[in-house]
């Protein structure tokens, strides 16, 4: 026997909830590239054939797709603001009162493809937008070896 559906709002609905866990690998350039950042260090994967940089490092050149093995430290006077966003944090339920901001970040660095994303301090100064920031790493002792091993960028005056 078939059964049609004739009206949406018909059907008998059953509500539950299913718990999934997923486990995200960063990959081998990822990874080494979370290690890195551990040791308060920031490279790029590098083609010598195209001579370009990757941030996040990529172990493919998407334009030639020569395996890369060249790893290089990116300067860390090379670092502006790309792009941000300001985010009002409140909590549910909460009632009045001013609500946290916090500052999101796309950091690119002078002649490397890609970016980093990543809290900016805020200050006085209104974020702008290619004005030059600095990675401010977490105290050794506290880092994962993930972005927020990076705990902000802040504005930098060179
Ligand atoms: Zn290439």
């Amino acid at each position: 026997m078939d059964e049609k559906i004739t009206s949406e709002t018909k059907l008998g609905v059953l509500q539950d909830h299913i718990p999934l866990q997923y486990k995200y690998t960063a990959g081998v350039a990822g990874d080494r590239f979370l290690q890195l950042l551990k040791q308060g260090k920031i490279q790029a994967s590098r083609c010598e054939k195209c001579n370009k940089l990757y941030l996040p490092p990529k172990i493919f050149c998407k334009e030639c797709f020569s395996q890369l093995n060249e790893w290089k430290d990116v300067p860390e006077d090379s670092a502006y603001l790309y792009s941000f966003t300001l985010v009002k944090k409140k909590k549910e339920g909460e009632d009045g009162g001013e609500a946290a901001k916090e500052i999101i970040a796309l950091v690119k660095f002078d002649g490397v493809e890609g970016g980093i994303l990543g809290r900016l301090k805020s200050s006085r100064d209104e974020p702008r937008l290619g004005m030059r920031v600095r990675p401010v790493f977490r105290q050794k002792n506290d880092r994962k070896g993930d972005l927020s091993d990076i705990e902000y960028f802040e504005k930098a005056n060179y």
